[in-house]
C-alpha cells in the first residue's frame, strides 16, 4: 500500500484495512466473505477490525477462519472489548475469548467500543495489564469524543491510547471541528469507521453526489475510491472499510493508487464542507 500511517508506537500499518460488521453471520454466504477478505488481505489490506459484539463472536470466527493461511506477524489485527466487559471482572476474560475466536495468542490493538458505566481508570488499568502480560500490542478507544478523550488524559496511563476510531466519511465530517485537532494535536490516530457511510445509507445522495462523482471521473475511479480516498488524505487516518464481495474489497483496495488533487478537494469542500462548530458525535 502506498498509503500508511505511523502510529505513535512506531508500529506502520496500511491506511486502508478491512471492516467485518456483520460478516460472518450468515452460512449461505459465508464462503463468497472469506473470499472477499482474503482478497483484501491480499491486496495488501493487512489492518484487519473485528470485536466481540460483531455477530456475538461469529465475525472474530470467520477472521480466525481467513487470516490461518497468513504469517500472523504481517497482519495487525484489531478488536474491540464490549462497555460491560471493559472492567476488572470481565476484560481478560473477554480478551480470551477473542484471541480464542481469532486463533491468535495476542492483539495488535485491542479497542474499548464504547463508554460505559465503568470508571475509565479501572478500564485503562485493564488495558495496561493485558499490554504488560504481552496479551495486547496497544490499545486504543472508539466512539470517544473531544471530553472523553480530555478526561481519558487525566486517567493514570490515559495517555498510552493509540487511536480513537469514530465515524468518519466525506458527508460525516464533524470530528474535523475540534476531536480531529486535539487528536492531531496528541498523536491519536483516527481510524475512520462507516468510511463508505455504509454503501451510502448514512447519507442520501452521496453516492450520486454530481461533485463526487465528478472527482471520480477524473480519477476513472469510482465514488467508493473517492469516499476513501478522502478519508485518509491526511496521512495519519486509517479506513476500514467493509464489504461482503471480493470485487468491492478489490475496488477499495484500488484507492490506495488516488491522491486528491487540491481542486478535486476544493469541489468536494463545496458539496461537503467541513464543520464550522461543535457538532455531536455521529455513531453507528
Ligand atoms: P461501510 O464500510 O461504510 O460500508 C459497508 C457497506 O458498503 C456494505 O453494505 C458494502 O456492501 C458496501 N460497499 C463496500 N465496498 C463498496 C464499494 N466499493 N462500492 C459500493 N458499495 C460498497 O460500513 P461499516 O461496515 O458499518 O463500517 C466499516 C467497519 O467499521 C465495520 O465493518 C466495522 O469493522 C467498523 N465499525 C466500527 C464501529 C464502532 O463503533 N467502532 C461502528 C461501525 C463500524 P457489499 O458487502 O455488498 O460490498
Amino acid at each position: 500500500m502506498n498509503h500508511q500511517v505511523t502510529l505513535r508506537n512506531g508500529i506502520t500499518v496500511p491506511a486502508l484495512g478491512l471492516g467485518t460488521w456483520y460478516l460472518g453471520e450468515n452460512a449461505a454466504t459465508y464462503a463468497q466473505e472469506k473470499k472477499a477478505l482474503s482478497a483484501g488481505i491480499d491486496a495488501g489490506m493487512t489492518l484487519l477490525d473485528t470485536a466481540e459484539m460483531y455477530g456475538g463472536g461469529a465475525a472474530e470466527d470467520l477472521l480466525g477462519d481467513v487470516i490461518r493461511k497468513y504469517d500472523r506477524e504481517k497482519l495487525y489485527i484489531v478488536s474491540k472489548v464490549l462497555p460491560g466487559n471493559a472492567n476488572r471482572r470481565h476484560l481478560n476474560d473477554a480478551l480470551r475469548d477473542s484471541m480464542d475466536r481469532l486463533g491468535v495468542d495476542y492483539l495488535d490493538l485491542y479497542l474499548y467500543h464504547w463508554r460505559g458505566g465503568t470508571p475509565l481508570a479501572e478500564t485503562v488499568a485493564c488495558l495496561e495489564e493485558a499490554k504488560a502480560a504481552g496479551k495486547i500490542r496497544a490499545w486504543g478507544v472508539s466512539n470517544f469524543d473531544i471530553s472523553d478523550m480530555e478526561e481519558l488524559w487525566r486517567v493514570p496511563g490515559g495517555k498510552n491510547c493509540l487511536v480513537n476510531q469514530v465515524l468518519y466519511h466525506v458527508g460525516s465530517r464533524g470530528i474535523e471541528y475540534s476531536l480531529l485537532p486535539w487528536m492531531r494535536e496528541h498523536d491519536v490516530a483516527l481510524m475512520a469507521y462507516c468510511p463508505l457511510a455504509q454503501a451510502g445509507s448514512l447519507r442520501r445522495g452521496l453516492m450520486t453526489n454530481p461533485a463526487l462523482k465528478a472527482v471520480a471521473d477524473r480519477h476513472q475511479a469510482t465514488v467508493a475510491q473517492v469516499m476513501l480516498a478522502f478519508a485518509i488524505r491526511d496521512g495519519h487516518t486509517i479506513a476500514i472499510p467493509r464489504s461482503a464481495h471480493a470485487g468491492h474489497t478489490l475496488e477499495n483496495a484500488g484507492a490506495d493508487a488516488i491522491t486528491l488533487t487540491p481542486e478535486d478537494l476544493a469541489q468536494i469542500e463545496a458539496a461537503y464542507p467541513a464543520p464550522t462548530r461543535k457538532e455531536w458525535l455521529d455513531m453507528q
